[in-house]
């Protein structure tokens, strides 16, 4: 990794950190409304969409097909969400399910850091100043690679990161008038709050979702099921679900595990929107349950 990547990543980790400590003291002094923070809740949506039903489960698992337009949707969605370029996240993602808490996976708590806080640190946030985007695309994400317009849609990471600032900057000024107060407001709390509880509900996956809550399947790696993320990672923390049967549509398994990212697919599918969807069986299941 090079020393730009390294400090861009780190921008990327501080910014929107430093956003939360001005949100804190703009909210002491009450700079905030119900309006920004529908801006903030409105965004988080659309981009956590981008990212869990577009990057994760249609661009690198391919739970379902679409048409190619609405698969560039979703690339752009997941990248106002400010992880990375979407053939890096895809790669990276593909690499982490190839070595699952083994040598060469990118982000796991339980190597070459140790299995306490340290290990914990690096597949939360500290991996993106090591291993983020070195995994090979054509060896990882070789479908994207060789889609022109996909690597466009990568190679527009920067420009892309602006406009998920810019967009509910706009919002905010279009709403509350065009005043610097209007612009600080949506940049804050639409922007960097919102890119930071992005981030953090994705990085806990990796973290928490490998250390702590439940495991139901008899598989190698020690991913975990935590209930209490499902609701603000639209059902990612289902993640040993997810690990056990990689290709699921659907990562809640059970019909009390809620899955939002699970039922926007289901909609667009009734919408004629995904097709080839796929499902795992009960039966299928059952076959990988500890005995
Ligand atoms: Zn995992
Ligand atoms: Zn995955």
């Amino acid at each position: 990794m090079s020393a730009m990547e390294r400090n861009a990543n780190l921008a990327g980790v501080v910014v929107p950190f430093l956003g939360v400590i001005a949100a804190i003291v703009l909210l002491w002094n009450s700079m905030v409304d119900w309006t920004s923070i529908a801006i903030m809740v409105a965004m988080y949506l659309l981009t956590a969409v981008g990212v869990t039903v577009g990057f994760h489960r249609l661009l690198t698992h391919r739970a379902f097909q679409s048409y190619p337009l609405v698969e560039r949707t979703f690339a752009v969605l997941g990248s106002l969400s400010v992880q990375g370029s979407v053939l890096d996240w895809v790669a990276d993602h593909r690499k982490h399910h190839a070595y699952t808490d083994t040598e060469g996976d990118p982000h796991s708590p339980h190597v070459g850091h140790g299995h306490g806080l340290r290990g914990f640190w690096h597949a939360h946030a500290g991996w993106l100043m090591e291993t983020q985007g070195q995994a090979d695309w054509r060896r990882y994400a070789r479908d994207l690679y060789e889609d022109p317009a996909m690597r466009r849609i990568g190679r527009m990471f920067p420009q892309l990161a602006l406009l998920s600032l810019l967009l509910p900057t706009v919002a905010s000024c279009a709403l509350h008038g065009f005043t610097a107060r209007g612009a600080l407001e949506g940049l804050i709390w639409g922007g960097l709050v919102r890119v930071f509880f992005v981030h953090h509900i994705t990085w806990s996956v990796n973290s928490i979702c490998h250390i702590f809550g439940r495991r139901r399947f008899a598989i190698e790696d020690r991913s975990t099921n935590v209930w209490w993320l499902a609701p603000f990672s639209l059902g990612e923390s289902w993640h040993h679900n997810h690990h056990a049967f990689p290709r699921s549509a659907f990562h809640g398994m059970r019909w009390w595990e809620l899955d939002i990212a699970g039922l926007v697919i289901a909609t667009l599918a009734r919408l004629g929107l995904a097709w080839n969807v796929v499902r795992i069986a009960p039966e299928v299941q059952r076959t990988k349950l500890i005995a």
